[in-house]
């Protein structure tokens, strides 16, 4: 079935009696090339099995199943749930799950569905909760090959940013702890229905076969991360003495000095690297009874 047409897409919705709802962040591609090119370019290899999240008609889900052995969709929209079951009766390799993947049980979705291969993700993800969905498929620790999503074009500039450049933020380093990213290709507004205020990008992160810097403590390690970027104006010293009170401003001085860094640094201008070097000298004073 051809689903990759506003035609197609306005005649489906109507003839199940549903709405596009703005709080799933339900935007469709009307552009058949574009979900071609995101499931051609996912990384993955066709024997791989696909977690896809937010399927919604199934536009994407469709060129996913025809180039890879298994896709599992996770939709939360129940009203697209009997839709999706009609424009995937094709495709027996698919199983659409109803469900909220901020509440799912990854680890429990993974033994059922994915113990038996390699596995990527692969999404046109609902901006509202872009962020909050790619922390958690990184933080699940499960071995997904590659993360291959659309999301705000923003967002991707912000997950591929440098240290020190404008973009860079916490997500970026944070993100950057588990995987690289990289941008596949940028994708306008008009290539969707109902058209979204904003432009989009596809990214594909390739998960890290083991983090690039060694902390003594992941929480730390985004603890600092994320006191640096909370008050990314200020000064690294003032922004840690805020977010982490625990310590005295006097004791950020001495570690900084100690890694041979300036004391008037902001947090937006470090690398990975130096965070974690932070954060380690911070566990050792946490493990003297800081
Ligand atoms: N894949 C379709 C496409 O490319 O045309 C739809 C993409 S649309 C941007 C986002 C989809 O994610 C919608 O179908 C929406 O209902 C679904 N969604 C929103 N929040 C979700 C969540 N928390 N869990 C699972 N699906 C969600």
């Amino acid at each position: 079935m051809r689903l990759c047409d506003i035609q197609v897409v306005k005649t489906i919705m109507e003839q199940h009696g549903i709405h596009f709802q703005k709080k799933f962040g339900q935007n469709f591609l009307v552009n058949p090339a574009v979900p071609a090119r995101i499931a051609q370019e996912c990384g993955a290899q066709p024997q791989d099995a696909i977690l896809e999240i937010g399927p919604g008609i199934g536009t994407l889900t469709q060129e996913l199943a025809q180039r890879y052995r298994k896709v599992v969709a996770v939709e939360i929209d129940r009203d697209l749930i009997g839709v999706l079951h009609e424009t995937m009766a094709d495709y027996p390799n698919v199983t659409v799950i109803e469900g909220d993947i901020m509440k799912t049980d990854l680890r429990a979705l993974f033994d059922e569905y994915f113990s038996d291969s390699r596995v990527s993700v692969c999404a046109n993800l609902p901006y509202y909760i872009t962020s909050p969905i790619l922390m958690k498929l990184l933080e699940s620790g499960l071995p997904f090959d590659y993360i291959t999503v659309m999301i705000q074009r923003e967002v991707a500039q912000r997950l591929c940013a440098t240290p020190g450049s404008d973009a860079y933020g916490a997500i970026t380093a944070c993100a950057s702890y588990y995987a690289s990213t990289q941008t596949l290709f940028a994708v306008s507004k008009g290539n969707f229905i109902p058209v979204p205020k904003v432009d989009s990008a596809v990214i594909r992160m390739q998960r890290h076969a083991a983090p690039p810097v060694s902390v003594q403590s992941e929480t730390m390690l985004f603890r600092v991360i994320r006191a640096a970027f909370e008050q990314r104006r200020k000064t690294l010293v003032n922004a840690l003495s805020a977010g982490i009170p625990e310590l005295e401003k006097s004791t950020y001085i001495q570690i900084l000095q100690s890694l041979g860094m300036d004391e008037n640094i902001r947090g937006e201008k470090l690398s990975l690297q130096q965070f974690a070097d932070i954060s380690n000298a911070l566990f050792k004073r946490n493990s003297n009874g800081m």
